[in-house]
């Protein structure tokens, strides 16, 4: 571990390149408002799997009451990183800064084993890159639309594969027709703003429809849409797991990209992208070059259904008969705030009826890597999702990230309620342009 060797160690477990901060860890009043919302406590109800739990072990630990090993990291690699905690919390504990900087000593100072090792460098070297994941299309195309798939399902010889594989099995996306983006659309009619459109990596190559709904939302309601095609991704993965140094240099990348872009704003349809590139200022905080264009860069970052939101529709909308339930994406609704501008923009649509699920507040299991290094938690959380959504009895399940679409859509399939997932932006283009949902599937 050369990096360990470079990080001077403080008297407690954490080295002294940012610890989770005592200011924050000070914040917290142990008063467990936090508690109901957390997704692991309401399956376990541990309390060191719990937010309150985890800060107390941060704490212990930069005491020097406990040691990194794997029981204390066990905790918060558990751990979604949904935060859900930080809206319920009343005395303002920033929970996703603590958890981030955690991570990023646990990557330091805590050795993994081999298997585990390679199993998250494989995910991080083909999740963060669009190249690689676009390798993967035709192999899956041949798995999805030979048969082979289905042979397989009924042969129950997945039953048999570690549970990591069959999860990553039930989490494939299903693939369309590819729909390219050309670097510029034009707007229709006269032009509000120019914006930049966040690719994303797994978005770019698994669902370009949602970043082609998005383009086309956007120019009909009067955005020149500029998506940069040197764009990276942009390291909201690493920077979730603690692979900080990697999560930087992708982030100055992605200032480079729409720096040259000069857009009014940067537009992100993938809550956990969205989330990411929002926080690049704290990201890059020590970086000289850097610091002062990444709180620029910030500054114009916006979620799809924020800019939509807030503006009045340009464009007709026209019925669309749906039965509509809507999950809120933890890093949208909780990292993000955004909670009300995607049901308003649904609620533009006539035909369309909006369903609200119960427990809103609580992940489905998807965060990030989440579903593919905690299978089993993440099985649960998916299960229990699916088991609200089914009474409901929607024609379409709407939320705004991929990650979600995945999950929700694997645990329905799961739970025998195989249902529709969309991105709310691909019912806005639907709505725009007068088709069906059933044209979408
Ligand atoms: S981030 Fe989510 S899983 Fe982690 S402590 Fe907070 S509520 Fe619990
Ligand atoms: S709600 Fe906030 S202050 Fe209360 S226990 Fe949770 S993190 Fe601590």
């Amino acid at each position: 571990m050369a990096e360990q060797a470079t990080k001077p160690v403080l008297p407690g477990a954490f080295d002294e390149h940012h610890p989770p901060a005592q200011e924050i860890i000070d914040k917290c009043v142990h008063c467990g408002f936090c508690l109901p919302v957390c997704p692991t406590y309401v399956l376990w109800h541990e309390e060191m799997d719990s937010p309150r739990g985890r800060i107390y072990l941060m704490k212990m630990a930069k005491e020097g009451a406990a040691s990194i090993n794997s029981e204390w990291v066990g905790h918060f690699d558990a751990c979604l990183g949904c935060v859900a905690c930080m809206t319920a919390c009343p005395s303002g504990v920033d929970y996703g800064k603590l958890i981030e900087a955690t991570r990023a000593q646990i990557k330091r100072r805590y050795s993994r084993s081999p298997g585990e090792k390679l199993h998250r460098k494989l995910l991080f070297a083909t999740l963060t890159s669009p190249g690689r994941l676009n390798l993967l299309r035709w192999p899956m195309l041949t798995y999805q639309k030979t048969g082979l798939r289905t042979l397989l399902h009924r042969s129950g010889l997945l039953k048999l594969l570690p549970s990591f594989v069959t999860s990553m099995e039930a989490l494939l996306p299903r693939l369309a027709a590819r729909e390219d983006l050309p670097e510029v659309t034009p707007p229709n009619g006269a032009k509000r703003k120019r914006v930049g459109l966040l690719l994303g990596c797994v978005q770019r190559v698994f669902f370009s429809q949602v970043n082609a709904a998005t383009a086309r939302v956007l120019a009909a309601e009067g955005y020149e849409v500029v998506a940069p095609p040197e764009q990276p991704c942009c390291g909201a993965l690493l920077v979730h797991a603690g692979e900080e140094e990697r999560a930087q240099q992708l982030a100055r990348a992605t200032i480079d990209a729409f720096e040259r872009a000069n857009v009014d704003f940067i537009i992100s349809n993938a809550a956990g992208c969205g989330s990411n590139v929002k926080e690049y200022a704290h990201l890059l905080r020590d970086d000289p070059a850097y610091a002062e264009r990444a709180k620029q860069f910030s500054a114009k970052c916006k979620d799809i259904c924020e800019v939509l939101a807030a503006c009045p529709p340009r464009a007709e909308r026209k019925a669309l008969a749906a039965r509509a339930a809507f999950h809120d994406s933890c890093h949208l609704q909780h990292a993000q705030g955004v909670r009300t501008q995607p049901r308003s923009l649904l609620a533009q649509i006539p035909g369309l009826e909006l369903l609200e699920l119960p427990e809103s507040a609580i992940c489905c299991g998807s965060a990030g890597i989440y579903n593919l290094v905690q299978p089993e938690a993440a099985n649960e959380l998916g299960d229990r999702k699916a088991s609200l959504i089914a009474p409901l009895q929607p024609s379409v399940v709407v939320t705004g990230n991929p990650g979600c679409v995945l999950q929700l859509r694997a645990s329905l399939e799961r739970a025998g309620h195989p249902l529709p997932v969309l991105h709310t932006v691909q019912l806005l283009d639907a709505s725009i342009r007068g088709v069906s949902l059933e044209s979408l599937l």
